[in-house]
């Protein structure tokens, strides 16, 4: 039977759509036509049911593309089928000059194109958890874009406390199709660096401590990413750990420390989820650079590992050309020069390939790079994928991952979750009670489109019937001056986001030579060198009402204070102790600028009597709490602590937030303190108090996940991805004096993280891998396939895990190995496998843990390889790296 013409179309149509050439979209418009041109032209039944068919099953596809790829990779694709052929006739038709235009970037964040050629500009974005705000071109302005804004997903931190690969696709799937459809070609995550050291500033955008959960966790991120038609970005290579001198710090850790620690997720990275882009870290790797580090890159990522992808640097890296050249850097970015011809990979390389002091086969392997990676993400594919964004699906998505990821770190007496029936009046505080932070933290900020505070969430799912009192506690009157509360400051800090002043620090009382700036989340400083300081702060203020403002300064010193230009008050002879007061006349909502200039050597404050003071004293909220039914606490850190650029100074809380909970917990016991970080921070009360809950910065649902959590509509199922420790002198890097400007030795070797606290016997205050839930668990019928392991082969572990408590509830059964008898030290235990389990109340599920090569091994730094030692390992299996329900012994032949 001759097929009518329209059918053959037809057919045509639903066949491109299936190899992916047209989009569910396209696919869609054309049935509809031929729909159409069937019903007028009156073709057959069955021509017109094929249409259907078709029709049904673009329409099907469509929240696919609606809710951001996860599974169907097209990058490999392309990759299999015409890339090299195609990498080579642009190549053989490109100019010296534009082949090295493609090595370097033309404006913040693209590197150029050649479009004789059909080669676009190859456009980049941060960051890893929400596609950034349009930035300027050749600034760091914000474009002033009123349309980009983006989900906030929670940080990765947040990922990887739900030790739940289903939340890393998740989370990819998002990240992927808005870059997409914001027209990136790059996305600048996720990040693959560790959680050494709590102080460390970036700690929040990372995937915990331990290189095994990150490398577990970074491949389904990575690959959802990119089935989007987006290059995934796996940084910071390597081992940036730490803020502090982040641009020069020689980061010198031995080759065994390297492998086993700090290379693993990047590893994965590479050979599990083929991340097309690799971005450099800041710091040096044994004396050099990362970016142009010959072992990190030659020799490991490129050698080793078989990397086809691309490597670029950070924003501004320390390089120079013909080590950055020749050692495989493939582009520079973002590099502090008055021009991008002056780039290290612009004229300067051009010069020395010119000159034959470098090959040209150098550059050409670069632009090979540059030009696969740009084939495989479909930038001269005409099909690509158009992403989405903003979309319902999405933002279902960020709610998601972090109801999965909040940690219940302590419930005693159940206090949790709260009885709804009980609650009339619940007293609200803390400083993370009303506030936001996606538009914080550096490069990571998102521009989100809201984002649900805790005090929102609460107010919301309470409604009418339960009165929510939310109070700001001042500091204590033992404290001294107060200085201006961040409700007020209007000053940003420029990577932060968070409200801080500007200090500006100069060489003499002339203020005449600026030495340095920085930025102080607080109003007060203090000194305890003997030197003396010369300084400036600056801040706009914005009163919250109209009317008088008492200013008040205490410092040493000479001090004047300045409103806008005008002089308000001076003292030559200033002592601490002492406040000099100026009384002004303010208006609500309009900016003043406020200068406190200080010559001296201890300190001072500034802090003021406003109108409207949103803080309360002690009596009033501590009279508030004794007549609650429940007080919730939201402390922690907020992007003025975590974030690019500054590690902590400590792993205290910041503010009153020490002196204020116990007060709450004395006043009313039925307290629960909910932290908000994204690093350990110490808890000197924690024995005090029965429910302890920790949230992250939990994206643009965090209000309504923290709610559903503390009535219980959502039960905790996350675990701690780093330790938390008693105190920062627990830390290895204190222990070990291994924190400075210059040099960072990793002297505690593989004994990173939880592994050192088992070594030490440091109990910490909880350990990694920690969480309850409001169910209970029992693990059980541990079975190991073999009591033999030969080396190369695989093994499974079996156990049961049974919900032995009256609600659904999920529970992650950790995998931990341990060498029993080695010829080098070894961590008492790793982790090695875990699986997240759902279970129904009374129910049991048997689950199975596979462990390989790689589970039993440690880098054998003589032959440079992975060598698993024959003996005996114990398997431990258990809740956390501490609460371990299950051993068995297995032989490694
Ligand atoms: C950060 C990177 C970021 C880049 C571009 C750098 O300061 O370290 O993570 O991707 O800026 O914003």
């Amino acid at each position: 039977m001759q097929m009518p013409l329209p059918f053959v179309g037809n057919r045509i149509i639903t066949k491109l759509m299936l190899v992916k050439y047209f989009s569910p979209q396209q696919s869609i418009f054309y049935q509809c036509l031929y729909m159409k041109s069937l019903i007028e032209l009156n073709f057959t039944a069955s021509a017109r049911r094929a249409s259907v068919l078709a029709l049904v099953l673009g329409l099907l596809m469509l929240p696919s593309t609606l809710m951001g790829q996860t599974d169907v990779s097209r990058v490999d694709e392309r990759l299999a089928n015409s890339a090299d052929a195609q990498v080579e006739r642009l190549l053989a038709e490109m100019t010296l000059e534009e082949k090295v235009s493609l090595c370097h970037a033309n404006s913040k964040f693209t590197i150029a194109g050649v479009a004789r050629l059909g080669i676009a500009e190859m456009c980049m974005s941060d960051g890893p958890h929400g596609v950034r705000e349009e930035i300027s071109r050749d600034s760091w302005k914000s474009a002033g874009w009123t349309n980009d804004f983006s989900t906030y997903l929670p940080p990765l931190t947040g990922v990887a406390a739900s030790f739940d690969p289903e939340m890393a696709k998740l989370h990819g799937s998002v990240l992927g199709a808005e870059a997409r459809e914001r027209n990136k070609d790059v996305i600048l995550g996720p990040g693959c660096n560790l959680a050494r050291n709590p102080l460390y500033g970036r700690n929040f955008e990372y995937l915990g401590e331990d290189p095994y959960l990150a490398s577990v966790l970074i491949v389904p991120e990575i690959k959802a990413i990119q089935a989007n038609d987006v290059a995934a970005c796996a940084k910071h290579y390597a081992l940036n750990t730490q803020e502090l001198n982040r641009h020069g710090v020689n980061a010198q850790p031995s080759e065994r420390t390297l492998r086993e620690i700090y290379l693993p997720a990047f590893e994965a990275a590479v050979k599990e989820a083929n991340v097309l882009t690799i971005m450099g870290a800041y710091n040096e790797f044994r004396g050099t650079n990362c970016n142009q580090s010959k072992h990190l890159i030659m020799d490991i990522l490129k050698g080793e590992w078989g990397f086809t992808g691309l490597v670029m640097t950070d924003w501004d890296c320390d390089i120079n050309s013909r080590d950055a050249a020749i050692n495989s850097l493939d582009i520079e970015m973002g590099t502090r020069k008055p021009s991008y011809d002056q780039y290290f990979l612009a004229n300067p390389f051009l010069k020395m390939l010119k000159s034959g002091d470098v090959l040209l086969a150098v550059l050409d392997d670069k632009v090979r790079r540059i030009l696969r990676v740009q084939i495989a993400i479909g930038m001269m594919d005409e099909n690509r994928m158009p992403g989405s964004r903003g979309s319902k699906q999405h933002q279902e998505k960020a709610r998601r991952i972090i109801e999965n990821g909040i940690v219940l770190l302590k419930n005693e007496s159940d206090r949790l979750p709260l009885n709804r029936d009980q609650l009339k009046t619940i007293l609200v505080m803390g400083p993370n009670a009303d506030v936001a932070h996606g538009r914080g933290g550096g490069s990571s900020q998102v521009k989100t489109p809201f984002e649900i505070t805790p005090l929102d969430g609460l107010k919301k799912k309470l409604g009418d019937d339960v009165k929510v009192i939310h109070l700001k506690a001042a500091p204590p009157a033992s404290a001294g001056l107060p200085p201006i509360g961040a409700d007020f400051i209007a000053t940003r800090h420029p990577g932060a986001g968070t409200p801080a002043c500007k200090i500006l620090v100069y060489d003499d009382t002339k203020r005449e030579k600026q030495s340095s700036i920085f930025w102080s989340p607080s109003a007060r400083l203090r000194f305890d060198d003997g030197e003396m300081h010369h300084q400036r702060l600056v801040a706009n203020l914005v009163p919250l009402r109209d009317g008088k403002h008492l200013f008040r300064v205490e410092a040493d010193g000479v001090v004047e204070l300045r409103v806008n230009g005008k002089k308000m008050l001076s003292s030559s002879q200033a002592t601490l102790g002492e406040e000099l007061e100026a009384e002004v006349e303010l208006k609500k909502g309009r900016s003043y600028k406020v200068q406190l200039n200080y010559d001296g050597n201890q300190g001072y404050t500034l802090g003021w009597n406003a109108p409207g003071n949103p803080y309360v004293d002690e009596t009033v909220y501590l009279k508030a709490a004794n007549e609650a039914d429940a007080v919730i606490y939201f402390g922690g850190l907020n992007h003025s602590y975590d974030r690019e650029a500054d590690d902590r100074a400590n792993m205290k809380l910041p503010g009153n937030q020490d002196y204020v909970i116990p007060k709450l917990l004395e006043a009313n016991p039925n307290t629960v303190v909910w932290m908000v970080a994204g690093s350990a921070v110490e808890m000197p009360w924690v024995n005090q108090v029965d429910s302890v809950l920790w949230g992250w910065y939990g994206g643009m649902f965090t209000g309504q996940a923290y709610a559903d959590v503390l009535l219980g509509d959502v039960v905790p199922s996350g675990k701690m991805p780093f330790t938390l420790p008693r105190k920062l002198a627990d830390n290895p890097h204190v222990h070990l004096k291994d924190y400075d400007a210059e040099n960072c030795f990793y002297r505690e070797g593989v004994m990173m993280g939880y592994r050192w606290f088992d070594e030490k016997e440091i109990m910490p205050m909880f350990p990694f891998g920690h969480g309850l839930s409001y169910s209970t668990f029992e693990f059980s019928d541990l079975e190991v396939s073999s009591k033999q392991f030969d080396p190369g082969d695989k093994l499974t572990v079996t156990f049961t895990i049974k919900n032995a408590g009256s609600v659904a509830a999920a529970e992650v059964g950790q995998v931990y190995v341990e060498d029993m008898a080695s010829s080098v030290a070894r961590p008492r235990k790793e982790l090695k496998g875990f699986k997240k389990v759902w279970l129904k109340s009374g129910e049991s599920k048997s689950v199975d843990v596979e462990l390989n090569h790689r589970s039993f091994a440690f880098w054998d730094e003589s032959t440079n390889s992975w060598k698993v030692e024959p003996g005996k390992f114990q398997i431990h299996v258990g809740d956390s790296v501490s609460g371990i329900k299950l051993r068995g012994v297995i032989t490694a032949k």
